[in-house]
């Protein structure tokens, strides 16, 4: 893992922890995509590291 994958792991534990408060649908389903949308980018810098990826194998 590199600082950018870290900050990018602080900024998706930042939207988890915020997907967790009882927002409207819309707003839920807003930070969930962002989540979404940030962990791709983060799989995207180390596709090897990636735990998914190991148990695909
Ligand atoms: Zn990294």
């Amino acid at each position: 893992m590199c600082d950018a994958c870290k900050e990018l792991d602080e900024i998706i534990s930042h939207y988890q922890r915020l997907s967790a408060f009882p927002f409207d649908p819309l707003t839920a389903k807003r930070i969930i995509g962002v989540v979404a949308d940030l962990q791709q980018k983060r799989d995207a810098m180390h596709p090897i590291v990636l735990p998914s990826l190991k148990l695909s194998r």
